[in-house]
């Protein structure tokens, strides 16, 4: 059985301890002690090292923890150190943790049902929807009580005992409890730190419904702070962008996006225009042949709207074959006015053209558009 120094100092970065057991290639280690905490109810492992050899990871086995190294160890006799930086930042966002459920089960009666701490952001599901002002809310009244710096205090109970806990828990016997005062009671075998001032801020981002669950991302400590900063310069570039200030900047993008709509869809009305007038100019301008029938052939980099408003306003004109070869993908569009003497449609399936339409308008797919021959 290792003793978990964390349990009793959730500071203690350094440490000595004995080599019970280790695997054969000496590079799973199970010690009398450590200060190394295992990936359990949502917080993820430790690194650090042991006898100066790096843990890459730490797991939980019930009674014991294995120590997992990137080479092998041989000592039996250790000094562990904990990469603090590490494991300071899941204190405050485990820490933070019990605050935020705390506060949305006293506000909203919304309970915790998940927790999940992540290399970038944080996140729990709660029972229920939350509107964003009941959010804004939670999280300022979060924020409160980090200000009020209010002791965080681990304390060992019998589970026989009215524990007065947030969320009950089945564990027979003596059950580590962490309290909030005046707020929360847990029962929690994870690090925290000592008051809620050192949690930092916590802010909350982005909401998302699960299973009729509520997943609720934060991020606290100096996670918050990088996180305001990159969210800073983000906007900061959006607003340069549109020579406004940051709080300006939603309402500008909003008014710019629909100005761009509306000139797209003004772009197109008029690129329509154009290609059906390049349609009837062309039509003017092409000779009909000796059974009186007008026949052009395009060749177009792909099959448009325009080339089909160009094509339709064509084969507006009496007796009228109009073909457009498109490059990419190969394929061919076909129009034919009705006394042009050709059914669109036919003629391209006869051409070899893999697709469908009209008799006034079809296109379809070729293998190649450079042995295409126009139907006579
Ligand atoms: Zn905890």
């Amino acid at each position: 059985m290792t003793e978990r120094l964390y349990y009793n100092d959730s500071y203690l970065t350094e440490f000595r301890a004995r080599v019970i057991e280790s695997s054969p290639d000496l590079r799973r280690v199970y010690l009398d002690r450590t200060a190394f905490y295992p990936t359990s109810g949502g917080q993820p492992f430790d690194i650090g090292t042991l006898g100066g050899v790096r843990v890459s990871e730490v797991v939980d086995e019930d009674t014991r923890v294995a120590h997992i190294l990137d080479e092998p160890l041989s000592e039996a006799e250790i000094s562990g150190v904990i990469d603090w930086q590490r494991r300071f930042d899941h204190m405050q966002q485990h820490t933070g943790q019990h605050l935020l459920s705390a506060v949305l089960i006293g506000l909203f009666d919304a309970t915790t049902v998940s927790f999940h701490l992540g290399a970038e952001s944080s996140n729990i599901e709660v029972s229920r929807v939350l509107e964003p002002e009941q959010i804004r809310q939670a999280e300022q009244r979060a924020n409160q009580i980090v200000y009020e710096n209010r002791p965080v205090d681990v304390s060992f109970r019998d589970s026989s005992e009215d524990l007065g806990l947030r969320k009950p828990t089945d564990r027979e016997g003596v059950i580590r409890i962490v309290s909030i005062q005046d707020l929360d009671r847990s029962a929690c075998g994870g690090t925290h730190v000592r008051a809620t001032g050192e949690i930092g801020s916590l802010l909350i981002r982005k909401q998302e419904r699960i299973r009729g669950n509520l997943r609720i991302e934060f991020l606290c400590g100096m996670r918050a702070v990088k996180r305001a900063r990159a969210d800073f310069e983000a906007l900061s570039a959006i607003g340069r962008s549109f020579s406004s200030t940051l709080d300006e900047t939603p309402a500008l993008v909003a008014a710019q996006l629909e100005k761009f709509q509306e000139s797209d869809r003004a772009r197109r009305r008029l690129s329509t225009e154009l290609a059906q007038a390049r349609g009837r100019e062309l039509y003017t301008q092409t000779t009909p042949g000796p059974d009186g029938v007008r026949r052009i052939q395009q060749r177009v980099e792909t099959l448009s709207d325009d080339v089909r408003a160009e094509a339709q306003s064509f084969t507006a004109g009496e007796k009228s074959i109009f073909v457009a070869l498109a490059a990419n993908p190969p394929s061919v569009l076909l129009a034919a006015s009705t006394d042009s003497g050709i059914n669109a449609k036919e003629a391209l399936i006869k051409a070899g053209a893999r697709g469908g339409g009209t008799p006034a308008m079809a296109q379809g797919r070729l293998n190649s558009t450079e042995d295409f021959s126009l139907p006579e």
